[in-house]
Order: C-alpha cells, then sequence, then structure tokens
C-alpha cells in the first residue's frame, strides 16, 4: 500500500546526518530539532502555533482537554472513519455522538449534524477523510450559532487546501478552534515511528496544551492541571524537517498518481472514482485541495470482497477503510442509534475499496493495477 524506501533514498544524506547529530549531542528529548521543525511547519499551515506530540490519537486527546470539555458534553464526529476519533471522546467521558456522513466525499454530512444538535452539545469534530478537507465553511457557521468548538483531526489531510465559496484558501488544519494530526509513517507526511501534533490560532488555548502534554506544568514541579506525557522525540522530528520541505511535491506526486488511475478506471461501469468537492473541481494541482491520503473507489454491482480478493492474489495490496461503521462497533454501541440514522455509511462500508497510493507508484505498476481490476469486472 505504501512505499517508503524510494522516499527515504531521496532524502537519505539528510535525514542521516540530522539523526547522527541528535546522537552526537545526545538531545533526544526536546532537542533544538523539535523546536525547528514546530516553526516551519507553523510557517507551512500558516498557523499560529504547533504543538508537537506523540501521536495522532495523543493530540486529538490533548485538543480536547485544552478545550476543558467535561463529562457528558456531547461531541459530533462522523460514524465512517478510524476509531481513534471516537476513542478519545470516549475516554475522556465525553459522549460520542456519531452521525453518518457524505457518499460523495465520505466526509462528515451537514445534514447529520444538524439533526444531532442538542443543548449539550459542546464540540464538533470533522474528519478530512483521505486526504480532503470536509465541508468547513459551513461545519464554523453551525459552530457559530450554537456555541461550539471545532477540532480538526487532519491526520489525512496534511498539506490539503479547503477552498472557500469566495476563492480563497486556507490549509487544512488551521480553519477550525484547534486541529491534531499524526506522523504515523504511512501518512502524508510520516516520520519513522510515532509522531503527532496539535495546531491552532488561539494564544490561550496553544499556552493550555503546551502545559497539558508535559504532565500540567506550567512551572517546573508546578501540576496546576492533570496533564499528560506526550512528546514528540528529536529523532523524529529530524526525519519530518528534512520531509517537509517536500510535502507538497509527495501530495502532488500522489495527486498525478490519483489522475492516472481515474484515467484508467473512468468509464467502468461498477466504479465510482473519487470526486473532490468543496469549490474545486478536477484532480487539479493548482488547487492543492485533495491529498489522496487514500485513493478511495465505490464499487456497486459487482463483489467487492471477490475483487479486494483477486487484487490480493495477483499481488496487488489493497485495503478497505473502514469496513465497519463506528456505531456498530461493540466498544461505541450505543442505544441512542438507529440503523436509519446512517444510510450511507451502512452503505459505504460495503462498497468502498483503497488501492495502493503513495509517492513512489510508477506507471507500470497503475497499469498492472487498473488493468487487473478492469480484468475482474468485465
Ligand atoms: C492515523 C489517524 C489517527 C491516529 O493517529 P496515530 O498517530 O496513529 O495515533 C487519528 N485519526 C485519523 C483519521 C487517522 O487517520
Amino acid at each position: 500500500m505504501v512505499d517508503l524506501k524510494g522516499q527515504y533514498a531521496a532524502i537519505k544524506n539528510v535525514v542521516d546526518s540530522s539523526i547522527q547529530e541528535i546522537i552526537d549531542n545526545t538531545s533526544f528529548v526536546n532537542g533544538p530539532k523539535v523546536h525547528e521543525f514546530q516553526k516551519n511547519l507553523e510557517d507551512y499551515l500558516d498557523v499560529k502555533h504547533v504543538i508537537p506530540c506523540a501521536n495522532g490519537t495523543d493530540a486529538l486527546q490533548i485538543a480536547m482537554m485544552g478545550l476543558g470539555l467535561e463529562q457528558g458534553d456531547e461531541v459530533i464526529t462522523a460514524d465512517f472513519t478510524f476509531a481513534a476519533t471516537v476513542e478519545v471522546i470516549a475516554l475522556l467521558k465525553l459522549t460520542p455522538v456519531l452521525v453518518d456522513v457524505n457518499p460523495d466525499d465520505f466526509n462528515i454530512s451537514i445534514e447529520a449534524i444538524k439533526k444531532a444538535i442538542t443543548p449539550k452539545t459542546k464540540a464538533i469534530v470533522p474528519v478530512h477523510l483521505f486526504g480532503q478537507c470536509a465541508n468547513m465553511e459551513a461545519i464554523m457557521q453551525i459552530a457559530e450559532e450554537h456555541n461550539l468548538y471545532v477540532i480538526e483531526d487532519n491526520a489525512q489531510a496534511i498539506g490539503a487546501n479547503y477552498k472557500y465559496s469566495n476563492g480563497t484558501k486556507a490549509k487544512a488544519g488551521a480553519i477550525g478552534h484547534v486541529a491534531s494530526t499524526s506522523f504515523f509513517p504511512s501518512k502524508n507526511l510520516g516520520c519513522y515511528g510515532d509522531g503527532g501534533a496539535i495546531f491552532t490560532n488561539d494564544d490561550a488555548l496553544a499556552h493550555t496544551i503546551r502545559g497539558i502534554v508535559n504532565h500540567g506544568m506550567y512551572e517546573r514541579y508546578h501540576h496546576d492541571v492533570v496533564g499528560v506525557n506526550s512528546r514528540l522525540d528529536s529523532i523524529q522530528a529530524a526525519v519530518l524537517d528534512a520531509k517537509l520541505p517536500k510535502l507538497d511535491s509527495y501530495n502532488n506526486a500522489r495527486r498525478n498518481a490519483a489522475r492516472k488511475y481515474s484515467a484508467a478506471l473512468a468509464g467502468v461501469p461498477q466504479i465510482t472514482t473519487p470526486k473532490t468537492v468543496n469549490n474545486c473541481e478536477g484532480i487539479c494541482d493548482t488547487c492543492d485541495c485533495h491529498v489522496f491520503h487514500q485513493y478511495t473507489l465505490k464499487i456497486q454491482n459487482a463483489d467487492r470482497d471477490a475483487l479486494v480478493k483477486h487484487l490480493n492474489d495477483n499481488g496487488i495490496p489493497c485495503g478497505v477503510y473502514y469496513p465497519i461503521p463506528l456505531h456498530l462497533q461493540k466498544a461505541y454501541k450505543d442505544e441512542r442509534y438507529n440503523e436509519s440514522d446512517f444510510p450511507v455509511t451502512n452503505q459505504l462500508v460495503k462498497q468502498v475499496i483503497s488501492l495502493p497510493m503513495h509517492t513512489e507508484l510508477d506507471d507500470e505498476q497503475i497499469e498492472f493495477i487498473t488493468t487487473t481490476i478492469k480484468n475482474f469486472l468485465a
């Protein structure tokens, strides 16, 4: 699904020498590289504060802790996503409210959010799934009307732009009150282990969060709030700092691959190729609106699972993200939910298939993958 070796070869000199420097200086934790990367990411995203942390799940949890959400507060998020988002809501004893998504972009449905708001709702967590932003303009408007926080889960869309209806753009993760991301190796900006970060433009919230990631300390050995220990280590920061200047070209390579997949699969009746939304049409580089963390097809009137098996049998890895709606997961079942609330998610879990997607895909691989799919469906 991903090829990280080719990417490493191109940055080996920079990565190896910065890692060696960290070992020579023994600046393993909170070293200068962490600070450098943080500054460079703030500039790249045009966001006032980046707070590095240990992983993307921590980032989400810490963002929610920083906002002071309390037991019983309702937090609305998408039913069709990775479990981390709902997991931290539940861990903090907040009440997750899962809602349905859109059939075209797989992102949280605005209508479903509106329906789910109650007097207890405190926050919305849009997940920018597969590399494209949720409808942030509508979400921010709902949040303003109902006095809610918006926490962007940006683990899958770093580097993507969001295009407003007036044509202006902002980077994914720089729009809500706070955002989280993951630097897991397979993400668009991945390190060589675990890593994550929180972003915000709010000075007071950034201050609160900097204490939370460090055991609730704002002054050494004074623990003002209950915190956690969540750090990005210097070696991971060095890898990320070497990759950040290449992130746009990495995302371009993903878009190129996506464009070739879509061209090769156009006109296959059982296939719906990914759609770009939010005032952006097609897979264009000028907008940068989709960074294709995953290239996800919908398969209709064919046996999706048999196609997965056929691809695997031909040596082609592929993924089903996600095979089970969160509202049907044992850990997150809740009698408040009705199946009729999730028609789209319940369909998508049966239809989706994600093809290999990374910066090193070449024409020959794309040709082989798409031909194998077409032969199966013919
Ligand atoms: C990867 C991911 C996370 C979790 O990130 P980790 O670094 O693995 O903890 C959270 N949300 C989404 C949508 C993700 O894709």
